[in-house]
């Protein structure tokens, strides 16, 4: 006998703009949706489970841009990195039940060592612990002066390229290049411009050529049009983005991922590094510059979408800075639902809850569209029509 599973609350947000279904349910079959609406007029299958989820039913979240390995409040992200697979899986074992725990179905891995990302997945996968479903880019590449280098570095066309294939060997979904400074080292500046535009043409060649796409840690300065220009299809962070940067952003129809919380909340890089001089002072100039920069791009037309970047269970935090910013509540919620997986490359499948989806569900206790920390309150989980019932250890 086929499973059914039904959950119903005050309202249901599917994720692709349309008004709130009042006395909302989503009907489950398989994993997949199969029906949703006004509960008084869906049909449900004899046996139907129906669970009553109250608040919002909404989409599983996408996290867009995220590690599995790093807790920033630890301090020293790359130095975390450095570390060999136990510690590191250790960490991320933690890191990812905390995900799914927060309604996040989906996750891109935006930089491993070890291939840890993988292992993640297949861990994850084989039921042997709690995740979300991962889009892994394995190794990332930076050069020996880059930012975000832990143990491995990458530099000239060759050496872009056998990267690439490495990492497509192994399984990857995306390619994660550093093309600019960042705020968590001590090293590159933000605008400074980290690879050549052979390096960068040579890792979107490879890695298109074999189906995968190709995200760039870029903030600022000349990096970001040369990335754009050579086909990088996401620009990640981007707090420093020029008008003409953000015009050639939408006229190549590419997304901007946005990462708040790491530099706005307080268990962010503000935890540990508030003491190290020069990472400190990044993070006081940027919040004010990013603040005003990204009130403009938001409001440009550009597409967005969001990702914790390691602040594991704060995808709330980040759509409600999008709301501080003067995004519309329901905008805020597609940026961490529908448009995050356009971004990602998996609006097939996930995102929005449409029928022949996977049911990849979350239901919050309140309503995001009054009060978007409502987010913040997770009732339930669905990933593939599996419950995630967290437990207390
Ligand atoms: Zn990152």
């Amino acid at each position: 006998m086929t499973e059914h599973l039904a959950v119903h609350g005050e309202q249901v947000i599917d994720g692709t703009g349309a008004a709130p279904i009042p006395d909302g349910m989503v009907l489950i079959e398989e994993g997949r949706i199969r029906d949703l609406g006004r509960a008084s007029r869906l049909t449900l299958p004899a046996g139907t489970e129906v669970v009553e989820a109250g608040g919002t039913v909404m989409p599983g979240l996408v996290n867009a841009h995220t590690h599995c390995s790093i807790i920033p409040g630890l301090g020293d992200q790359t130095g975390q990195m450095k570390q060999g697979p136990l510690p590191s899986g250790l960490r991320a074992v933690g890191n990812m039940r905390r995900e799914l725990g927060s309604g996040v179905t989906t996750a891109r891995i935006m930089g491993e060592e070890h291939y840890l990302d993988i292992e993640m997945r297949r861990a994850i996968e084989g039921g042997l612990i709690p995740g979300p479903r991962l889009l892994c880019c394995g190794v990332h590449l930076t050069s020996s002066h880059g930012h975000g280098r832990a143990l491995t570095t990458t530099d000239g066309v060759d050496g872009m390229r056998q990267r690439v294939r490495q990492n497509v060997a192994m399984g990857c979904d995306w390619i994660k290049l550093f093309i600019t400074g960042g705020v968590s080292s001590v090293g590159a500046a933000l605008e400074a411009y980290t690879y050549t535009r052979e390096e960068i043409r040579a890792a979107c060649e490879e890695a298109h050529r074999a189906g995968r796409r190709v995200a760039a840690h870029a903030h600022g300065g000349p990096g970001i049009r040369v990335a754009l220009e050579e086909g990088v299809d996401t620009i990640e962070h981007g707090a420093l983005l020029s008008d003409d940067d953000v015009e050639l952003l939408k006229d190549l129809g590419r997304f901007l991922v946005g990462t708040f919380a790491i530099l706005y909340h307080p268990d962010g890089i503000e935890r540990a590094d508030r003491h190290n001089r020069a990472i400190w002072e990044k993070v006081v100039a940027l919040r004010e510059q990013e603040a005003e920069r990204f009130r403009k791009i938001l409001a440009s037309g550009v597409r967005y979408a969001v990702g914790t970047d390691s602040m594991h269970g704060l995808m709330w935090f980040e759509m409600a800075t999008l709301v501080r910013f003067g995004v519309d509540p329901m905008d805020a919620v597609r940026a961490g639902t529908a448009w995050a997986a356009e971004a990602c490359s998996v609006a097939g499948t996930t995102g929005t809850l449409e029928r022949g989806k996977s049911a990849d569900v979350l239901a919050v206790d309140g309503d995001p569209l009054k009060e978007i920390e409502a987010l913040a309150r997770p009732r339930l989980v669905l990933k593939g029509g599996v419950r995630f019932i967290p437990s207390p250890w």
